[in-house]
């Protein structure tokens, strides 16, 4: 078998299983399942090493970046992974600073307040990439993409770090970038970046929900190429923080790994991380993943966790009750409900990738659970005590976990790993936190 036979699109209905080439531009098969970037060869395990050793770049920035460095792992290009003229000529990159700096810390406050040993407790800060947040792993295989297939536009839904990462990254290699954003519900600051950058913003009446979806029609009907996680491609970059946190553990898996719940596409990620992992023989535990979702937007906890209809909505071996996700749909709109959540990152209703993320959770034995805005300020908050920065959606991680400890759904020996999405880019929530004396946390200025 040749390299380029490697990879190619699959639909994910087990049912259905369409294929397609790896230049397609199809976000979902033709009866409207999502896809799958899939690998036919199986890496060898002695890729750990080579991994290892390009922490030492030595003058290459597809060995300093944290994508970009377990290349073979994402090898839709199907390039010779050693040759750097190739790597040069189809890998997009940041000068090597998408994931560069994420890794996992010890962070002894945060452990204190979760109520866990500093030991067991580990949290991977993904705000340090250029754009602020996780976004970057994912944009850099989104945009590589887009060149592969020689796209001059991307575009996006976004309620901030999505927009700020698609700018950055379309700056960069000077193709066009158009933002749609629900008109009036976004922090101004929150776009900044992506005004920054050049993108051109598009405002739209409605919710993310509805942003995201006339972006879609957008791109179907002029052109563009969609970097929003319904892209598979977005999915294969952002593998990469559960690359990294595997590799600072030695490739010892912890018990859990937790992420805030938006759009589900860290989830999905996640869980397509550790499903090729295991199937190569690279991990041998499977982490259970949590899905912390706000009160206010919590879509996948409704359903997974039985609270609509009293049905635990579940991936099933691949034959979900999607009739289900229609009726609590129907339901939102019906009732006039919509997503309401200070952490706007994580303001979905309609979660792109929910049949995904549900495989992820099948597949980890996982967890849902919700908190509420005031709890993620304090997780906020106290991350901010160990000297890193993170917004209010990476809050719920710390709180999550807080939660499942004090349920004794994690144990106090368990080990964990949590997920810090993005840094603060919503400058007056901690001023505005820290001068209400009654927060947890709260250092108000004195006179
Ligand atoms: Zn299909």
């Amino acid at each position: 078998m040749t390299m380029q036979d490697d990879a190619y699109l699959k639909c994910i209905d087990v049912q259905c299983g369409l294929e397609y080439p790896i230049k397609s531009t199809n976000l979902q098969c033709e009866k409207g399942h999502m896809l799958d970037v899939k690998y036919k060869n199986k890496p060898s395990d002695s890729l750990k090493e080579v991994f290892y050793k390009r922490r030492n770049p030595q003058g290459s920035i597809f060995n300093e970046s944290g994508v970009w460095r377990f290349r073979e792992l994402l090898n839709f290009c199907q390039i010779d992974t050693e040759n750097i003229e190739e790597c040069s000529k189809y890998l997009v990159s940041l000068d090597g600073a998408e994931g560069r700096q994420s890794k996992p810390y010890r962070m002894s406050k945060a452990a204190k307040f979760i109520g866990t040993s500093n030991e067991n407790l580990w949290l991977q800060p993904e705000g340090y990439n250029p754009s602020g947040s996780f976004k970057d792993n994912g944009m850099a295989t989104a945009v590589t993409h887009a060149k592969m297939i020689g796209a001059e536009r991307i575009v996006c839904a976004s309620t901030g770090n999505t927009s700020a990462s698609a700018g950055m990254f379309a700056a960069n290699e000077g193709i066009d970038c158009d933002v749609y954003i629900p008109a009036g519900q976004i922090a101004p600051g929150k776009l900044s970046q992506a005004y920054q950058f050049g993108a051109q913003i598009i405002e739209v009446d409605g919710n993310f929900d509805d942003a995201l979806k006339q972006s879609l029609e957008d791109v179907k009907n002029n052109n563009g190429y969609t970097v929003n996680s319904i892209n598979p491609f977005r999915i294969e970059g952002q593998k990469t923080i559960p690359f990294r946190a595997l590799e600072y553990l030695n490739w010892e898996a912890p018990d859990w790994i937790v992420y805030p719940g938006g759009a589900l596409g860290n989830t999905t990620s996640c869980g397509k991380a550790l499903m090729e992992l295991y199937e190569w023989g690279w991990i041998k535990k499977i982490p259970r993943i949590v899905v912390v979702n706000s009160e206010g937007a919590s879509t996948l906890s409704d359903l997974y966790n039985g609270k609509f209809e009293g049905e635990e909505l579940r991936w099933n071996k691949g034959k979900p009750n999607t009739e289900l996700i229609s009726r609590y749909y129907d339901h939102l709109d019906k009732e006039g409900l919509r997503p309401k959540t200070k952490a706007t990152a994580i303001q979905i209703g309609r979660p792109t990738n929910i049949l995904k993320g549900l495989r992820a959770l099948e597949f980890t034995n996982g967890i849902v659970t919700t908190v509420s805005d005031s709890e993620m300020l304090d997780g906020m908050s106290v991350v901010g005590l160990n000297g890193f920065d993170c917004e209010m959606a990476s809050g719920a991680t710390v709180v999550g976990i807080k939660k499942l400890i004090s349920e004794g759904i994690i144990k106090k020996d368990d080990v964990v790993v949590g997920i810090l999405t993005g840094r603060q880019k919503d400058a007056m929530l901690p001023v505005e936190y820290h001068n209400n004396s009654e927060n947890t946390f709260a250092k108000p200025p004195k006179n």
